[in-house]
């Protein structure tokens, strides 16, 4: 008898987005002809930069000529690719990571999810509340997170975010293993400081644990004084692994290409307490189970990092930087209190009352559409998330519904 793997009875099926369609498709019912702005999403909406384009298109004809035609690449990556993230995201910027210590791959989503695998089942987790929702539901497959009882798994550290801790994690009271962290934040827009950072990275060297660093949003960090990777906190390259994607840096959502940092210097422990390389343990698994991303997908990611490139990405992201700035500037003006959309595309709004009520409010006074903070997790309750994510025309239009509406 083929049986299932049972701890995945245990998920909890998330109805978040489908609820999300549900209720605006009920609303297209009722008010046929009425406009209705999205401004949930979490997916880009702008193309790729030319220069990607071009790249892109010139590797396609390379593969269209028995001379330059390309079959498996290295699993870890193009060392093309490599080089260039190595000397500009991390040297660049005092971040001592060597090409050899990056791994190329389809996703962060990807990534963060299957990064559990290398480390064992009885280990402690922390997890932050609100949270981005693979890397709570990746453990609960793997068999870490015991039941799930009154919204919460009994097993799980909850890292709770709130208006006093600016949601920014407080370091755990008792000692945890693996440490799920992530800025500019999915869904709160919240940064974190060197201070905050270094707090956490000592944390990790005083309790040997490990701290998984999700910096999918980095692009969208424009005050210098924020860390923009971990391994700008001296101490890091033994204590912390970080993901990075090329998705909502340059628009990559549909083309697939993002990356993981290991440091040859992470270590982890045996049941015997001997040490083992991190480094060792996901190149075994990565190339195990992956083959790598294709050859046009990462020319167009190298193309980020030339002139034009870096010049285009910034345009990208300073378009949903204005957005997020008067997303922030109106909501703020009716009297919300709000985090996040200075350095990030999303803004984290405290309702003052239930999120769902909100969300129904704002759908069916002003036809916008947000996502409820309750479905990232029990600390979203009261708050919506509003994401950047729309043309410039349709944040002024939801903007201006709002506050007619709220205003009435
Ligand atoms: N990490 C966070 C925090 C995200 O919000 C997302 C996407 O929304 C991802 C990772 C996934 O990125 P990718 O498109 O590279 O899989």
């Amino acid at each position: 008898m083929i049986r299932i793997n049972e701890n995945y009875l245990k998920l909890q099926a998330s109805y978040l987005f489908s609820d999300i369609a549900r209720r605006v498709a009920a609303f297209q019912r009722e008010n046929p002809g009425r406009e209705i702005i999205r401004l949930g999403i979490g997916d880009v909406t702008r193309a790729l930069p030319p220069t990607c384009i071009k790249a892109f298109h010139q590797a396609v004809d390379e593969m269209a000529d028995d001379r330059t035609f390309r079959g498996y690449g290295p699993e870890q990556g193009y060392l093309f690719l490599r080089e260039k993230i190595a000397a500009e995201d991390f040297q660049a910027r005092g971040a001592d990571i060597s090409p050899d210590e990056i791994f190329i791959s389809d996703g962060a989503k990807c990534d963060t999810g299957n990064i559990q695998e290398i480390f064992a089942i009885d280990i402690e987790i922390a997890i932050p509340d609100p949270v981005y929702p693979v890397y709570l539901d990746t453990n609960v497959m793997a068999g870490r997170t015991g039941k799930y009882k009154d919204g919460r798994y009994d097993k799980i550290r909850y890292l709770e975010g709130t208006w006093e801790n600016g949601f920014v994690p407080d370091l755990p009271e008792e000692p945890v293993d693996l440490i799920y962290l992530c800025f500019p934040n999915n869904p709160t827009g919240a940064t974190i400081t060197r201070d905050r950072l270094r707090s956490w990275v000592e944390y990790a060297r005083e309790n040997r644990a490990l701290i998984l660093y999700d910096a999918a949003y980095e692009a969208f960090i424009r005050d210098d004084a924020l860390p923009r990777s971990v391994y700008e906190i001296e101490g890091a390259r033994e204590v912390a692994l970080e993901f990075r994607s090329f998705s909502k840096t340059a628009g990559f959502t549909g083309t697939r290409c993002a990356y993981t940092v290991v440091p040859r210097t992470c270590e982890a422990y045996d049941r015997n307490g001997q040490k083992h390389s991190l480094h060792a343990l996901w190149n075994r698994r990565h190339s195990t189970k992956f083959n790598g991303v294709s050859y046009p997908v990462q020319k167009a990611a190298e193309a980020v990092y030339s002139k034009e490139g870096k010049a285009q990405v910034k345009e990208l992201i300073d378009y949903y930087l204005r957005n997020a700035a008067l997303i922030r500037k109106e909501m703020c003006s009716l009297g919300f209190q709000c985090l996040g959309g200075e350095n990030s595309p999303y803004i984290w709004v405290d309702g003052r009352m239930d999120s769902w009520r909100f969300f129904d409010r704002l759908l069916e006074k002003a036809g916008v559409v947000c996502t409820p903070g309750s479905g990232f997790g029990k600390c979203g309750q009261g708050f919506i998330r509003i994401s950047a994510f729309n043309s410039f025309e349709n944040v002024q239009k939801a903007m201006a519904g709002i506050k007619m509406a709220l205003a009435e």
